[in-house]
């Protein structure tokens, strides 16, 4: 057996892994060095040398995209297809479970997967069922519940009410919401981890048939596994199994999705005879690169501690470019990514990483303007995101009442008490009369409709009559911010918790901003307000390069988790933005970013540029930030600064935000002689910016972000700053 091929060019340490006796081991390492090869090898080296059968083995990936990749590279080292391998996500690998077992599982054959918006539309017709209070009970926060407890394992009647009656409501309605989908045979994502994990827990002899199956585990990116993944690779290896897990404590980053770095601890507790290999030698980065993260990442207090040295070349230092604006800086990247690709460079190995999802906009205008087609990973090109097309069909009905697809879009969006019923009754007017559906609604509300009904369609149709009257004239960012907000779309994503509703939020804010920097072009015959959203239909079509095309990879420093490019732009390192505001003051929040910019950081192989802004608009505000803590980690013999920082000046035009919270139309901050972005001195804090200002005369308040000492609000008759 010619078992060269598998072991060639593996170091050391990876072929003492990659050929380990059959006892369960972890792979703990850094980035970039060779866990997900080591992986692949092993699945090859069982296969080919030690005989396994490829049924024989279960591995599991982060995404369905990493278990093709990893499936082409065994094959690849086999030369041979290995259909019989399992492979996948532990949702992927749960549901086929499902679908074999169905009846152990007490599920229905036919059973159908739910998304978590139709997870919310289940709660939200429960809630509305029980005729509980709308505002205090949000179907959002239900849904949040529900999931965390599934999670966890948990079902209702594990959990306690803790005599708290919220508590007691929750768990009510996670009980009723079950028996709604038991009954109809739906599964929620949540619901396949924990059913799969029941499935086992309770049918030993179909537990140990997979026992003696699937005697080898393999899993990658370990550190972010949850409760319940644990939980069911736990059981599936018993006592006989041989998980073989690798995994990176400094980049795990999914800690607010319920992942548990602690699960690296309870892996040596709950198999005593593991063993532990430590990959220490990185292949993917320059010695700059590396020098780079390691200074950072050696600022967390809780890690395992590993040292990261390569054999490659110094490379070039980490070019860190100051940009006035956001704009100023997806110009500047968009510009050195057409120098790469008119150098021959495959666009495709080049990455625009960023820490917000919001963040995506300007950099795609720019992308749109220079012709460089792109690719927006893991998520939606900004204008196909879903609050922008709720906000873009209220705009779009104000602008014309006969947009039957907008219409259609909002009328029952937030929920407003307008049902299946009443929609079918105007359809068919509309049908029946050839007109539009804005007149059917006017039309059937005052004769065929009930009293409930009627009304419900009466305050939506004045809603729009009111939003147009209020916002004729204005700005056009005036008029996208009002709308955002008399719409109750931003209410209404402020009850969906957690981050996915947060970011809503921030969409829905840079739409305000979008709309601020949109300059309609002359030769157009329309209102602003038109001008406007054809640009943003056209965006929405073009631009996104088709699939086979060489495209630049834009991203989240989250979902580059795994991957690699040759060129990585980290862009808005800044304080607040990231480390984003909300883990700012909060130790493990703010190491959590740590480790995903050691991810960000790690993702470049030969050139990296961070990017930040002076100052930035974003979600509808302008902002003046300092740049990011991180990037002073980073020691300055590893950074070329390409351009000498710039002072901030004054905002031509005050955030409205910023308007709002002064309490007048005045700049803030220009009562007491101060002005936003200026840098002062104090005595014990030492230099800053001004970021904000509220109050007037002696309680005059100003928001300082102190280059050492963090953001302080003081009483600015008190602080005896020096204004520099
Ligand atoms: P991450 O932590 O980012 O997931 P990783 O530890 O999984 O990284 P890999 O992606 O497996 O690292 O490897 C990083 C790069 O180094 C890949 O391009 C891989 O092919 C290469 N590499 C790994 N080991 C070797 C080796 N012994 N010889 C040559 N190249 C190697
Ligand atoms: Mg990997």
């Amino acid at each position: 057996m010619d078992v060269t091929p598998i072991l060639e060019s593996l170091n050391e340490a990876q072929r003492k892994a990659v050929t380990a006796v059959a006892d369960p081991l972890l792979v703990i390492a850094g980035a970039g060095s060779g866990k997900t090869r080591v992986l692949t090898h092993r699945i090859a080296w069982l296969i080919d040398v030690e005989g396994v059968s490829p049924q024989g083995l279960l591995a599991v990936t982060f995404t369905n995209k990493a278990a093709a990749e990893m499936r082409a590279r065994v094959e690849s080292l086999l030369k041979m297809p290995v259909n019989h391998l399992w492979i996948g996500t532990f949702h992927g690998l749960a549901h086929r479970l499902l679908r074999r077992h169905w009846q152990q599982a007490r599920l229905p054959q036919n059973f159908q997967i739910i998304d978590s918006d139709d997870q919310l539309r289940i709660i939200k017709r429960l809630i509305k069922n029980l005729e509980l209070d709308d505002d205090s009970w949000g179907a959002r926060e239900v849904q949040y519940f529900i999931n965390k407890q599934k999670d966890e394992g948990l079902r209702p009647h594990h959990l306690d009410d803790e005599k708290d009656p919220n508590r007691r409501q929750q768990i009510a309605l996670y009980r009723q919401y079950q028996e709604i989908c038991d009954r109809g045979g739906l599964v929620d994502f949540a619901e396949l981890l924990l059913r799969a994990h029941e499935l086992w827990r309770d049918n030993a002899d179909l537990l140990a048939q997979y026992q003696r199956r699937f005697r080898h585990l393999l899993v990658d990116e370990f550190q972010d596994t949850n409760a319940i993944q644990y939980a069911w690779l736990r059981l599936l290896a018993g006592k006989t199994g041989v998980p073989f897990v690798v995994g990176d404590d400094d980049q795990s980053i999914y800690r607010w999705r319920g992942a548990r770095v602690e699960h690296i601890g309870q892996f040596q507790r709950d198999f005593p005879r593991a063993g532990m290999i430590k990959l220490e030698q990185n292949y993917r980065s320059t010695k700059t690169i590396l020098d780079a993260a390691n200074a950072v990442i050696v600022n967390n207090s809780a890690r395992l501690g590993k040292n990261l040295w390569t054999e490659g070349a110094q490379g070039e230092p980490i070019r860190v470019y100051s940009a006035y604006n956001e704009r100023d800086e997806a110009n500047f990247v968009v510009g050195k990514l057409r120098d790469w690709s008119e150098q021959g460079n495959a666009r495709a190995d080049a990455a625009v990483l960023y820490r917000s999802n919001a963040q995506s906009r300007v950099l795609e205008e720019a992308l749109i303007n220079a012709r460089l087609p792109y690719r927006v990973y893991g998520g939606l090109r900004f204008f196909e995101r879903q609050e922008i097309k709720d906000a873009l069909a209220y705009l779009r009905l104000i602008s014309h009442r006969e947009d039957d697809s907008a219409f259609e879009r909002i009328v029952n969006r937030p929920t407003r008490g307008i049902g299946a019923r009443t929609l079918e009754e105007m359809r068919s007017y509309a049908r029946a009369n050839s007109c539009s559906m804005w007149r059917a609604a006017g039309a059937v509300a005052s004769d065929a409709l009930s009293g409930r009904a009627s009304s419900a369609v009466v305050v939506f149709l004045n809603l729009i009559e009111r939003m147009a009257k209020d916002t004729d004239g204005l700005p056009l960012n005036e008029q996208v911010d009002q709308v955002i907000h008399s719409s109750g779309l931003v209410e209404f994503f402020r009850k969906e918790k957690g981050e996915r509703g947060e970011t809503r939020i921030e969409n829905l804010e840079e739409l305000v901003s979008a709309a601020r920097g949109f300059v309609p072009d002359p030769a157009d015959d329309m209102s602003p307000l038109d001008g406007f959203l054809s640009h943003a239909a056209l965006e929405s079509g073009e631009g996104q390069a088709d699939a086979w095309e060489d495209c630049v990879q834009l991203m989240t420093m989250h979902s580059a988790k795994g991957l690699e490019f040759s060129l990585v732009f980290l862009c808005g390192m800044e304080d607040g933005l990231f480390p984003h505001q909300r883990s700012i003051n909060d130790q493990a929040g703010l190491e959590e970013e740590r480790r995903l910019c050691y991810v960000g950081i790690t993702r470049a192989k030969k050139t990296l540029y961070i990017t930040h802004a002076e100052q930035r608009r974003l979600h509808g505000t302008d902002s003046f930030a300092q740049a990011s803590r991180f990037i002073a980690e980073i020691p300055d013999e590893l950074v070329e600064e390409i351009r000498p920082r710039v002072q901030v000046s004054r905002p031509m035009r005050p955030a409205a935000n910023a308007r709002r919270r002064s309490g007048g139309s005045i700049a803030p901050g220009s009562e007491i002689g101060v002005r936003l972005g200026q840098r002062v001195r104090h005595a014990k804090f030492g230099e800053g910016v001004i970021m904000n200002c509220s109050g007037q005369g002696s309680h005059a308040q100003v928001e300082v972000n102190f280059e050492t000492a963090g953001t302080k609000i003081l009483v600015f008759a008190y602080a005896n700053l020096d204004l520099m």
